[in-house]
């Protein structure tokens, strides 16, 4: 039999990253099983989905490396309103659905405002189909329901403790419940890989799939992901869409592995290691249930890492997007035309090992491409102190008298302009950085002015010492 998963998201918001962990494992699940992977838009919240959330899903999917013709699909759910329907009528035939037309206040009356279930009031009460009144499934009053979970064993269920769950609403549409257990079938799902969230819903689905006749697939809930305090990432608290990661310069290749790692590593107690022998070593089975943390630190020194593995042309071109501002992400704070590839391509090397995500290349980089750098008040107070005019006099006089404007020159002459006002390099050099470039940190100092040339370096040291007048 041919291994089918899915992933099945709701197109209700930016793509979570929790949901690309979850895509990942059932993509490389598949593969390894020679099997399947089926992408399903399930849209039939109407209210809460958008098609550019859709769209969103599938760039980043593609962007994570899950490419559009390594699925089936997408199918969207919407389309399948007619088997929805169809199943909940089988049940109700079949006498394991019915009628009800309960209000919670009713329940609750009857029962205790405590009770959050449903009391079976309207098991035996025949009620025909109607207007408000919601389809329920009659679950067994004995015996229990076992599901097989490649990660959590088997996990059993009381079905006497299992509420009379709704299957269809009071306008006769079905709920998430039945249409996903509906879909599954019709779509020939063998394994069900998704967020342990839904762990509590498998019961009842699995009680579906039996009543309907159809042997249930074997489930997989992967560990829910967490912040520092243990606390289910939340859109609302967290940074969890893929997309932000992605417009703030992790690199796919970064990101895909990491999330990999929530729950599992790979052999030998590498971390980073090459896709392949993820897709290789990868087993769901030995994936710990237990929650599993997503450490933005770490994730950034990975990223960091990843960059600085890649060769220099491939860095360059990762970067170019937040040099010229495409797409989502943000334009930098030049002009397109002042925007200098060559200068550029010059410094990358200084800077490929300073970054951690590549947005961060904009404010090591912005002082060679601005008219006037951009300088940051602090900078400028903390290294302007006394004696700064005369050291910016004096390496004004150094530099207009260099011959060969080369960083090995360019730093030999600001050793000496210190060294006369007995200033170790360090302090010779803060005013200059900041005249130059507005800032106290940045790429060092020497290669940058010789890529910046001299006459802007020029322009720049008199600007700032006319500033000091
Ligand atoms: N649409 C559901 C979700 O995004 C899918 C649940 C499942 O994978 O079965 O949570």
């Amino acid at each position: 039999m041919t291994v089918r998963v899915r992933f099945a998201p709701s197109p209700t918001g930016m793509f979570h990253v929790g949901g690309a962990r979850s895509a990942l494992q059932n993509w490389i699940f598949a593969k390894q099983q020679g099997g399947v992977f089926v992408l399903r838009v399930e849209d039939t919240d109407a209210a809460r989905n958008k098609p550019e959330w859709t769209e969103g899903i599938l760039s980043a999917l593609e962007w994570i490396g899950i490419a559009r013709d390594t699925y089936e699909g997408p199918y969207f759910q919407s389309a399948y309103a007619g088997e929805h329907r169809a199943a909940a009528g089988r049940l109700h035939d079949a006498g394991r659905a019915y009628y009800c037309d309960c209000t919670r206040e009713a329940v609750q009356a009857r029962t205790g405002s405590q009770y959050q279930g449903y009391d079976g009031f309207c098991r035996d009460r025949g009620l025909p189909p109607g207007e408000g009144r919601a389809l329920r499934f009659r679950t067994p009053d004995e015996g229990t329901t076992v599901v097989v979970d490649l990660i959590r064993g088997e996990p059993t269920f009381e079905n006497k403790l299992i509420e009379d769950f709704v299957i269809a609403r009071g306008d006769g549409s079905p709920v998430f419940l039945l249409a996903n257990v509906v879909d599954d079938m019709t779509m020939g799902i063998t394994h069900v890989i998704r967020a342990e969230e839904h762990l509590p819903n498998t019961p009842k689905q699995q009680l579906l799939w039996d009543a309907l006749g159809v042997k249930p697939p074997v489930w997989a809930h992967v560990p829910v992901v967490v912040n520092e305090k243990r606390q289910k990432l939340s859109k609302r608290r967290d940074k969890v869409a893929l997309e932000a990661y992605r417009d703030e310069g992790y690199l796919a290749a970064a990101m895909r592995n990491y999330l990999m790692l929530l729950g599992w590593a790979p052999s030998g107690d590498r971390e980073i290691v090459p896709w392949s022998v993820i897709e290789e070593e990868f087993r769901l089975a030995e994936v710990n249930p237990s929650p599993a943390f997503f450490d933005e630190k770490k994730l950034r020194a990975f990223n960091g890492e990843y960059i600085r593995a890649l060769p220099v042309d491939e860095f360059v071109a990762a970067c170019r997007p937040w040099l010229t501002g495409t797409g989502t992400i943000a334009p930098p704070p030049w002009q397109p035309e002042e925007f200098d590839a060559d200068a550029f391509a010059a410094v990358a090397p200084l800077a490929q090992t300073r970054i951690a995500v590549l947005s961060e290349i904009v404010p090591n980089v912005d002082f060679l491409f601005l008219a006037d750098p951009l300088i940051d008040e602090a900078a400028w107070a903390k290294a302007m102190k006394e004696g700064a005019a005369e050291l910016l006099d004096a390496a004004v006089a150094g530099y207009t008298a260099l011959e060969s404007w080369d960083a090995e020159s360019l730093k030999s002459t600001l050793e000496a302009v210190g060294a006369e006002r007995g200033l170790k390099l360090g302090k010779a050099q803060a005013p200059v950085r900041v005249a130059v470039t507005g800032r106290t940190v940045g790429l060092p100092l020497f290669e940058s002015l010789e890529v910046l040339g001299r006459e802007r370096t020029l322009a720049r040291l008199r600007a700032a010492r006319l500033r000091l007048v």
